[in-house]
C-alpha cells in the first residue's frame, strides 16, 4: 500500500542528479531517503527504482542486507552501543542498561524523551575510546560516564583521536583536535609531491614507488608498485582507483584518524596513484558508521577541486582526475575489497571469485587499482623524500612506518606511528605504558576478528611482515588487542565465533557452516559444557581450506581458537 503521507519531492529531486548513474547510485540514494525519512518507506524504494532503473525486489533485497538501512520506522535519534570484545570488556552491557534504563525513566515521568532506537553494533572504530557508542552519526567516547542531559543536549561532540608516535611520516598532524584542512596542509608541504609527480613520467613514478618497497597496509602486504604494474598495462579507459576506507575489523581505527585528520593526505596519495596509472576516476568508500570523517572527505573533495587539485588538467598538467565519495551501510564484509567494489555498484558486499584481479576487471568490470587508507596516506612523503629517505625507517623487507591501532587493557590506547621492526615489547610496555592497573599480561590478538593470539613469551618480536609470519601470526591491518590477567578467554573467544558466524556471506557452504557450527562450540565452552568430538571439531581445519572459500573471512575464521589451543590447552579442557 502506497504511504500518502510521505512526500517524495526532495528524494526526487535528489535522485535526479543521480539517475545517471543507474544502479551505481543505489546506496547514496538509500542513504539520501533514510536521511530524509528515518527509514527506507515503501513509495522512497518505488522511486528510487523508477528513477534509477532498478527492480523494487533488488532494492528490498539491498536494503535487507545493509544493517545501517531500516525498512521500518527507526526511532529519531539512532544509538549504536559498541559491543566489540574491548568495548564489551570495558562496560557495554551496563552501557545499553543504564541507558535503556535512564531513558525509559524519562520517558515515564513524561519528558520529551523523543523516539530513539538503540542497538549493539559491531565494532565502531572507536577501541581507544572503548566503552563507545554512536548517537545519530556522533561518535561518543567513554560512554560509560555520559550523562542522560549529555545525550538528549544534541551537543555531543566528536572526540579527540588519540596519536602517539615515534616517527612522525603519516601523523604529524594527527591528535590535534582538528581536521588539516587544505591551507594547513599545503601550509605544511602538502600537495608538493603531487607537483613533483607531475613533473616526472607515470613510470618514473611508478619506479620510485617500487624503489621504496611499500606494501598494502590493509592486510595482505602485497607491494604496491606491483599492482601499479599491472593497471599501468591495461589499456583503454576508464580506470578506476578505489580508496578501501572500510575498515570494520574489531580493533581497528587507524583509517579513522587520518579520514578525520588527513584527508588530504589520502587525496594526494590518489592523485599520486591515479597519474602513474591512468586511472581517470577514484572512489572513497567510507564505512557507514564513519558519518563524520565521510563528511570530512566530502568537503576535503570539493577544497581540492576548487583549488584545480581534482577535476579536468590538475595544475595544467592535462591529468584528469575526480574522487567521488561513498558510504558504505554496516557490513564487515565491504573491507574486502571485491565486496566493496559489489557495494560500489549498487549491490549487496558479496566477494568475487578471483581471477580475475580488479587490476583486470573490477569497477563496472574495469581495470581497478584498490588501496587502503595509509597506504595511500604514505605515497605523499615516499615522493616528496624520495625512495631512499623512506627506507631508512623500517627494515629492509618491511620498509617505512607503520600504524598500529592498541587497545583493550592497555595504560595508553589510542593509534601509534612505529618503524616497522620495533618489538612488541617496545610497543606496549615502552610507549603505550604497559598493561593497564600493573596488572599482569595474559594474552595479546595481533590482527582482528581472525588474528591470532600470542603470550607474553612472544613481546620480543619484532613488529614486520616476515617476522610476524614467521612466528605464525597475521600482522593484518595492524590491530593489537590487549587482555589482561582477569580477562575470560573463553567468553572473548565467543565473542569472536559469533561475530565471524554473524558476517559470513554465505556463499561459500564451508565457511557458512564451518563458522556456525564453531560459534556453536565456542558458545559451549563458555558456558563449561563442551560435547564429545567438540574438541576435534574445532581443530578441524578442513571446512576453512582456502580453496573452498572465496575470502579471508572464511579462510581465516579458525585462526583464533587454533592459536588459543596452541598457547592455552587448559582452556578447552573443560567437560560437561
Ligand atoms: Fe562469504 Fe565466507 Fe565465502 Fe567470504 S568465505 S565469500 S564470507 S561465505
Amino acid at each position: 500500500m502506497p504511504d500518502t503521507t510521505i512526500d517524495l519531492s526532495e528524494l526526487t529531486r535528489l535522485l535526479t542528479s543521480l539517475s545517471h548513474q543507474g544502479r551505481a547510485a543505489l546506496l547514496p540514494a538509500l542513504h539520501a531517503a533514510q536521511d530524509l525519512y528515518g527509514f527506507i518507506p515503501p513509495d522512497a524504494v518505488a522511486e528510487i527504482g523508477k528513477m534509477l532503473a532498478v527492480p523494487v525486489e533488488d532494492i528490498r533485497e539491498v536494503v535487507d542486507y545493509y544493517p545501517l538501512f531500516y525498512r521500518e520506522p527507526a526511532g529519531k535519534t539512532v544509538i549504536h552501543v559498541c559491543n566489540n570484545p574491548v568495548c564489551a570488556n570495558a562496560g557495554a552491557e551496563a552501557v545499553m542498561k543504564r541507558l535503556s534504563q535512564t531513558i525509559e525513566i524519562h520517558r515515564q515521568a513524561g519528558e520529551p524523551v523523543g523516539t530513539l532506537t538503540i542497538e549493539y553494533a559491531p565494532c565502531l572504530g572507536l577501541c581507544e575510546h572503548a566503552p563507545a557508542m554512536i548517537v545519530q552519526g556522533t561518535s561518543v567516547a567513554r560512554a560509560d560516564s555520559l550523562s542522560y542531559e549529555d545525550l538528549v543536549s544534541g551537543k555531543l561532540r566528536h572526540p579527540r583521536s588519540i596519536v602517539r608516535n615515534e616517527v612522525s611520516i603519516l601523523t604529524t598532524n594527527c591528535g590535534k583536535n582538528r581536521v588539516n584542512w587544505l591551507s594547513l596542509y599545503q601550509a605544511s608541504g602538502g600537495y608538493k609531491a603531487l607537483r613533483k609527480a607531475l613533473e616526472m613520467s607515470p613510470e618514473q613514478v611508478i619506479a620510485e614507488v617500487k624503489a621504496s618497497g611499500l606494501q598494502g597496509r590493509g592486510g595482505a602486504a602485497y607491494p604496491a608498485a606491483l599492482k601499479w604494474e599491472a593497471l599501468a598495462r591495461m589499456s583503454g579507459q576508464p580506470k578506476y582507483l578505489v580508496c578501501n576506507a572500510d575498515e570494520a575489523e574489531p580493533g581497528a581505527f587507524k583509517d579513522r584518524v587520518l579520514l578525520e585528520d588527513e584527508p588530504h593526505m589520502i587525496l594526494e596519495g590518489m592523485l599520486i596513484a591515479a597519474y602513474a596509472t591512468g586511472a581517470s576516476k577514484g572512489y572513497v568508500y567510507v564505512r557507514g558508521e564513519y558519518l563524520f570523517q565521510y563528511n570530512v572527505m566530502l568537503r576535503a573533495v570539493q577544497e581540492a577541486q576548487n583549488a584545480g587539485l581534482l577535476g579536468e588538467s590538475i595544475l595544467g598538467s592535462g591529468f584528469c582526475f575526480e574522487v567521488e565519495v561513498r558510504r558504505g551501510a554496516g557490513t564487515y564484509l565491504a573491507g574486502e575489497e571485491t565486496a566493496l567494489l559489489e557495494s560500489i555498484e549498487g549491490k549487496r558486499t558479496l566477494p568475487r571469485r578471483r581471477p580475475p584481479y580488479p587490476a583486470e576487471k573490477g569497477l563496472f568490470g574495469k581495470p581497478t587499482l584498490i588501496h587502503n587508507v595509509e597506504t595511500l596516506a604514505n605515497l605523499p612523503y615516499i615522493l616528496r623524500a624520495g625512495a631512499e629517505a623512506y627506507r631508512q625507517t623500517g627494515t629492509p623487507a618491511s620498509p617505512g612506518p607503520k600504524l598500529f591501532c592498541l587497545s583493550g587493557d592497555v595504560t595508553m590506547p589510542g593509534l601509534y606511528e612505529v618503524p616497522f621492526g620495533i618489538t612488541l615489547r617496545h610497543l606496549l610496555m615502552d610507549l603505550a605504558g604497559g598493561v593497564r592497573g600493573g596488572k599482569r599480561l595474559q594474552a595479546v590478538l595481533i590482527g582482528g576478528a581472525a588474528g591470532a593470539f600470542c603470550t607474553e613469551e612472544q613481546l620480543d618480536l619484532p613488529l614486520t611482515v616476515e617476522d610476524l609470519n614467521a612466528a605464525g601470526l597475521p600482522l593484518g591491518s595492524g590491530v593489537i588487542t590487549i587482555f589482561d590477567e582477569t580477562r575470560d578467554l573463553r567468553g572473548i573467544l565467543l565473542r569472536l565465533g559469533l561475530f565471524l558466524a554473524e558476517e559470513s556471506c554465505g556463499i561459500c557452504p564451508s565457511c557458512k557452516m564451518g563458522t556456525r557450527r564453531q560459534a556453536e562450540i565456542l558458545t559451549r565452552l563458555a558456558t563449561g559444557r563442551l560435547a564429545s568430538g567438540d574438541l576435534d571439531a574445532l581443530e578441524d581445519t578442513s571446512w576453512t581450506a582456502p580453496a573452498e572459500s572465496i575470502c579471508g573471512l572464511g579462510q581465516t575464521a579458525a585462526v583464533p581458537v587454533l592459536s588459543a589451543l596452541k598457547n592455552w590447552p587448559e582452556l578447552f579442557s573443560v567437560n560437561g
